[in-house]
């Protein structure tokens, strides 16, 4: 089954049609990228696998099952876009950002088991920031703190990771090392990862499908395909 399925997909608001007729498929070991404009719906699609949103047609399933009816979130990993933007000024540490992540698989807050370091620790070393686990997180620069808020999602040990625009703030100095860092992710610890990105310059030759909404595109050397593509 696959990890998650659209099927013929319409979302529209009052007055805006976000998605129409979208399909695709997010199989296990995926390293997707989707990627469109702002405003072409990429936002709203997420918000559909998530189950914030219900579909005007069409169908949403995660592994197998129709989103509604879906109930272990630990499964799904989410970092919004907005994480990183919350946290300046923000006093807590790397240790505290990342071991909140187990608040949501216990549903109790200030209460975590008795192993709670060691998978902190496990976390940030799957993402390469051990180094940096009693820095207040407001000390990092934005990929770094991206890499702790991927972390704080492993911890509930997710099949799949969403990701919303992950690369933004992260200089083109740091884009590869990020990649690399997916990569691993994806290939070492068996995470499926479907990102949303507005930057095609910041997709990495790493990811093994670009979907741009419409459209599944199979790839290897993706600049060349999308230039293929009919506006
Ligand atoms: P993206 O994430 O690719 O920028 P969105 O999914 O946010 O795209 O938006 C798709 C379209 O739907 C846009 O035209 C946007 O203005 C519109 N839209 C998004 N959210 C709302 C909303 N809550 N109410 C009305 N229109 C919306
Ligand atoms: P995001 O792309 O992460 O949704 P935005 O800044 O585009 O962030 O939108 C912030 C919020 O406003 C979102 O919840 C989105 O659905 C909503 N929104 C986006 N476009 C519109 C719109 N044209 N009218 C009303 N709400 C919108």
């Amino acid at each position: 089954t696959p990890y998650i399925e659209l099927k013929n997909v319409n979302y529209f608001y009052e007055k805006t049609e976000a998605l129409k007729d979208v399909s695709l498929t997010v199989n296990e070991g995926d390293f997707l990228a989707i990627i469109g404009p702002n405003g072409s719906g990429k936002s709203t699609l997420m918000k559909l696998i998530l189950g914030l949103l219900k579909p005007m047609q069409g169908e949403v399933y995660l592994f197998g099952k129709p989103v509604s009816e879906f109930k272990d979130r630990a499964c799904i990993g989410y970092v919004s876009q907005k994480s990183n933007s919350f946290n300046s000024g923000f006093p807590a540490t790397v240790f505290e950002v990342v071991r909140s992540g187990l608040a949501k698989k216990t549903g109790l807050f200030h209460r975590y088991p008795k192993d709670a370091e060691q998978q902190v620790k496990a976390a940030l070393i799957s993402v390469g920031m051990q180094a940096y686990i009693n820095r207040p997180i407001s000390a990092l620069s934005g990929g770094q703190q991206q890499r702790v808020f991927i972390a704080r999602a492993l911890i509930s040990k997710p099949k799949i990771l969403l990701l919303d625009e992950p690369t933004v703030g992260i200089d083109q100095q740091n884009m590869q090392s990020f990649y690399r860092m997916l990569t691993h992710l994806n290939t070492h610890h068996d995470i499926t990862i479907l990102l949303i990105t507005h930057d095609v310059d910041a997709v990495s030759k790493s990811i093994s499908h670009v979907a741009c909404l419409n459209r599944t595109i199979h790839f290897h050397g993706y600049q060349q395909e999308l230039e293929q593509l009919p506006d």
